[in-house]
């Protein structure tokens, strides 16, 4: 009898399985909500909801509540309009590019206005269909990234028939320094957030990402903006994690070798065994998301043994020391952990030298996804790989 690809993957025997909580992820929606009761929350998906699919994400966060999604560009805001209900507002980040003034107003996308020469954009489309359309306005309140300079903004204010035709959804800033609450640039910006909302008054304000939302009350306003926390990173660098684990990653070992000492091990030949060692290679690497940096630095995880990195990471594989584990553990397809109880994201992060934000966007679709449905849906399909 044919297997289909479906059946042939329901058996098991992928190199990796990435685990996405969809439960957890619902409660981390719930719990960053719960912080400011008066504020709306929205989710930001951009980066395929940081790389775990915004297609699936989105209408758990929906369900959860969620009625306002922020992506960083048109075409991310396009692909999940046909995800999501049509109520849900979907905002773009980087703005209004010349030429996406007609596919915005069609499928009513709301773009973040980042300059004057965006908001004369948007107001003359609106005259161009003869009706008001809504956006967000964003200010730098510090950040030098995006959005209007406070010259900017004020003349705007002296110029009002700028803004004909732009119903004002929300203005927004962003915080370079969230996850450090005892930076003086959180209270500097807010200063000048401040001073310039009140400018406008009457438009909901919105300011704070995963970080902002645990800065206090005074960074709330009306409607909220985490990503990372919803995805189970830790919003602050110096307080724990109080969210739900989201992702989980295991990897498949592929075969398992006791070399002697003075054995090289890997491309450059990085290292050289100083004693005889058990080395197990599994099958993912920096194709994988999981980058080279890790090289002789990071480590897997097996039943709560930390199993190093030896020697450099490989596109398709890496190879670990596994001489902490007695002999004959492993067999061809054992599976070590990458993310989960014994290695948060963070501590992966650590080791590689990067940012939690930057391994979860970048594990890519070569491992073999399995969704958890929250409760509500797991009669309909408790896991289901998404690739299928
Ligand atoms: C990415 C992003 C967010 C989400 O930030 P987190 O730190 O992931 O919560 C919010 N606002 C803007 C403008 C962003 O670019």
């Amino acid at each position: 009898m044919d297997m289909t690809l479906q059946q042939q993957k329901a058996q098991g025997g992928a190199s990796g399985y990435l685990t996405i909580d969809l439960a957890a992820l619902r409660d981390n929606y719930l719990t960053l909500a719960a912080k400011a009761p008066h504020a709306l929350t929205s989710a930001v998906v951009k980066a395929d909801a940081y790389g775990l699919g915004a297609d699936i994400v989105a209408p758990v966060l929906y369900d959860a509540g969620c009625r306002h999604f922020f992506v960083a560009h048109i075409d991310e805001a396009l692909s999940l309009r046909l995800h999501i209900a049509p109520d849900a507002k979907i905002f773009v980040l980087n703005g209004l590019q010349p030429g996406n003034e007609t596919s915005c107003s069609a499928l009513n996308i709301i773009p973040v206005l980042n300059s004057l020469e965006q908001v004369a954009q948007w107001s003359a489309q609106a005259a161009v269909l003869g009706k008001t359309l809504p956006a967000a306005l964003q200010i730098d309140t510090g950040m030098s990234r995006l959005g209007l300079a406070p010259y900017e903004v004020e003349r705007l204010l002296a110029t009002p028939a700028m803004l004909k035709g732009i119903d004002l959804a929300c203005i927004m800033s962003h915080l370079a320094c969230a996850d450090e609450p005892d930076h003086e640039a959180n209270a500097l910006q807010l200063n000048v957030m401040r001073k310039t909302t009140e400018q406008f008054p009457g438009v909901p304000v919105c300011f704070a990402n995963s970080g902002g939302i645990f800065l206090g009350t005074d960074y709330h306003n009306a409607l909220m903006r985490p990503g990372i926390a919803l995805y189970g990173g830790a919003p602050s660098a110096v307080h724990p994690n109080p969210m739900k684990p989201v992702v989980s990653l295991s990897v498949a070992v592929v075969q398992t070798r006791t070399v002697p000492a003075e054995s090289f091990v890997g491309y450059g030949a990085s290292l050289r065994t100083t004693a005889e060692t058990r080395l197990a290679t599994i099958a993912a690497g920096y194709a994988d998301g999981l980058p080279r940096s890790l090289s002789s630095r990071g480590a897997a995880y097996f039943n709560g043994v930390r199993l190093p990195i030896a020697g450099r990471v490989s596109m398709d594989s890496i190879t670990l020391d596994i001489s902490a584990l007695p002999e004959g553990t492993f067999t061809h397809g054992s599976l070590v952990e990458i993310i989960g109880p014994n290695q948060t994201l963070e501590a992966i992060a650590e080791d590689a030298g990067t940012i939690a934000y930057e391994i979860l966007t970048r594990l890519g679709q070569r491992y073999r996804r399995r969704y958890i449905y929250p409760e509500k849906q797991a009669a309909a399909s408790s896991t289901i790989a998404r690739n299928l």
